[in-house]
C-alpha cells in the first residue's frame, strides 16, 4: 500500500479516507474482491451483472462508435439522452422534466452526487442526514465536501427509520437530506409515511432533498414511487439515478441527475470540473434503453426477484436467518447462527473456507456503530442462477 507524501495527507486524512499509518485505508470491497481473484471463489460481494444487458442497448454503442460518437458530448448530456430522461421520467411517474433545463448527465450516480455535495455544502458547520447503512461512496463524499455526516438507523428486519429519530436528526443545520430508495445494502424500500416525513421536515428546516435511485426499476413489491412525486417536494428534490443497475451496463458509467433549473445549474459548475463529460456512444445507446417497453423494466424486476429467492433459500439451508430485500440487487442475512456473530471476521475467513465472497454491513456503518450490525451480511443476487445455485451449495456446504 502506498504511502501518502506528508503535504497531501491532510485532505485524505481530514475526509477519514487515510489509514493511521499514512497508507490510503484499502475498502473492504478492494480485499474482498482480491480474496476472490486468490481464491477462485463465487463473488456475491461486489453489486454488478455476470450477464450482458439488453442486445438492442449495447448494439446501439457499437452503432455510435461506428457512427463516430467519439468525441466530447455536450456539457450536459448528448440532448437525445436529455430527452429521452425527461420522457422516462413522464411515462414511469407522471414527472415533467424540461430537458434543456432541468437534468444534467453524469458519470455514474457517483458524480451526481458527489458534485452535488461539493456543490450545496457551504462549509463545515452544514450537516447531511442520511440512513445508516449507507452506500459507501456517501459518507467519503460528503467528508471531501467538508460537512458533517449525521446519520439515522435503519435497523433489522425491515430496516425502516424511526420517525421521531429520523426528526431529531434534522435541524436547521441540515443542508441536505440524502435520501436511498430502494435502499443498498439493506433492500429495503421505504414507506410512504417516510417519504412524507423527509419532505416535511426537509421543508420545515429548508434542506434539500437528494435522492438515489439508481435501483428505480428493481423494486419487487410495489412500483417505485420517486419522492420528488410527493406534494410540495419537487421545488427542493434533486434524483439521481444510472443507467448501470437497470440495463446491466455498471462499467459503462452513464448517471443522470434532474431537478430544479437552479440547483442543477450549481451541480453542473462542480460538475464541468470533475468529469466535463464522459461516455458520448454510451448516451445515445442508453436513450435507446429509456425507450425499452414497459415489459422489459418488469421483467428485470422480476427475474431478479427470483434471483434473491433463490438466493434467499440457499442462505436458509446453509443456517442463515434472511431478510427478504423489497428492491434492488442485494440481500442481507444474519450469519449469527453460523458462528458469524463477528460477521467482518466472518466474510474475511469465507473465501477460503467456504469458495464464496460475501461483505459485512459494518463496511456501510460509520466505525462507532459497527457494533450494532454485527452479524449482518450483504450477498450479491444480480448473478446468473447456476451461479447462485453453486454459492449456495457451497455454504450449505460449509455449514453442515
Ligand atoms: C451502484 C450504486 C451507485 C453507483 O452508481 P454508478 O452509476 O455506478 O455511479 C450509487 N448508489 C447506489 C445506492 C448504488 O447501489
Amino acid at each position: 500500500m502506498s504511502v501518502i507524501p506528508g503535504a497531501w495527507r491532510r485532505t485524505a486524512a481530514g475526509a477519514g479516507l487515510l489509514a493511521a499509518d499514512g497508507t490510503v485505508a484499502p475498502t473492504i470491497f478492494a480485499e474482498m474482491s482480491a480474496a476472490a481473484a486468490r481464491t477462485g471463489a463465487i463473488n456475491l460481494g461486489q453489486g454488478f451483472p455476470d450477464e450482458d444487458g439488453p442486445a438492442e442497448v449495447l448494439e446501439a454503442a457499437r452503432r455510435a462508435i461506428a457512427d463516430g460518437a467519439n468525441q466530447y458530448p455536450p456539457g450536459r448530456g448528448v440532448p437525445d439522452l436529455l430527452a429521452a430522461i425527461s420522457e422516462h421520467q413522464h411515462r414511469f411517474y407522471g414527472l415533467d422534466v424540461d430537458p434543456g433545463t432541468e437534468v444534467i448527465v453524469t458519470a455514474g450516480a457517483t458524480e451526481a452526487l458527489t458534485a452535488t455535495l461539493l456543490a450545496l455544502i457551504d462549509g463545515p458547520d452544514d450537516e447531511v442526514v442520511v440512513f445508516e447503512p449507507y452506500y459507501d461512496s456517501y459518507a467519503a463524499a460528503v467528508a471531501l465536501a467538508g460537512a458533517r455526516l449525521r446519520t439515522v438507523p435503519l435497523r433489522a428486519p425491515d430496516f425502516q427509520p424511526d420517525l421521531e429519530q429520523l426528526a431529531a436528526a434534522v435541524t436547521d443545520r441540515t443542508r441536505i437530506i440524502l435520501v436511498n430508495d430502494p435502499h443498498n445494502p439493506t433492500g429495503a424500500v421505504f414507506g410512504r409515511e417516510v417519504l412524507v416525513e423527509v419532505v416535511r421536515l426537509a421543508q420545515q428546516h429548508d434542506a434539500v432533498i437528494v435522492t438515489d435511485e439508481v435501483y428505480e426499476h428493481l423494486s419487487f413489491h410495489s412500483p417505485h414511487t420517486p419522492i420528488a412525486t410527493l406534494p410540495d417536494a419537487a421545488e427542493r428534490t434533486l434524483t439521481i439515478s444510472s443507467a448501470g443497475k437497470t440495463f446491466s451496463t455498471t462499467g459503462w458509467k452513464i448517471g443522470w441527475i434532474h431537478g430544479p433549473a437552479a440547483l442543477i445549474t450549481a451541480v453542473l459548475t462542480v460538475k464541468q470540473y470533475l468529469t466535463y463529460v464522459n461516455g458520448s456512444p454510451f448516451q445515445p445507446a442508453i436513450a435507446v434503453g429509456l425507450r425499452l417497453d414497459d415489459s422489459y423494466f418488469s421483467n428485470a424486476a422480476t427475474e431478479l426477484a427470483r434471483k434473491h429467492q433463490i438466493l434467499g433459500q440457499g442462505l436458509r439451508a446453509a443456517g442463515f436467518t434472511v431478510h427478504p430485500p423489497r428492491g434492488g440487487y442485494f440481500t442481507v442475512a444474519d450469519a449469527t447462527a453460523l458462528g458469524g456473530a463477528d460477521a467482518a471476521a466472518f466474510c474475511r475467513a469465507l473465501p477460503e473456507r467456504a469458495g464464496v465472497v460475501a461483505i459485512p454491513l459494518s463496511a456501510f456503518v460509520s466505525p462507532e456503530h459497527r457494533e450494532d450490525y454485527a452479524g449482518l451480511v450483504r450477498f450479491a443476487a444480480c448473478k446468473r442462477i447456476d451461479v447462485l445455485e453453486e454459492a449456495a451449495a457451497r455454504l450449505t456446504r460449509y455449514s453442515a
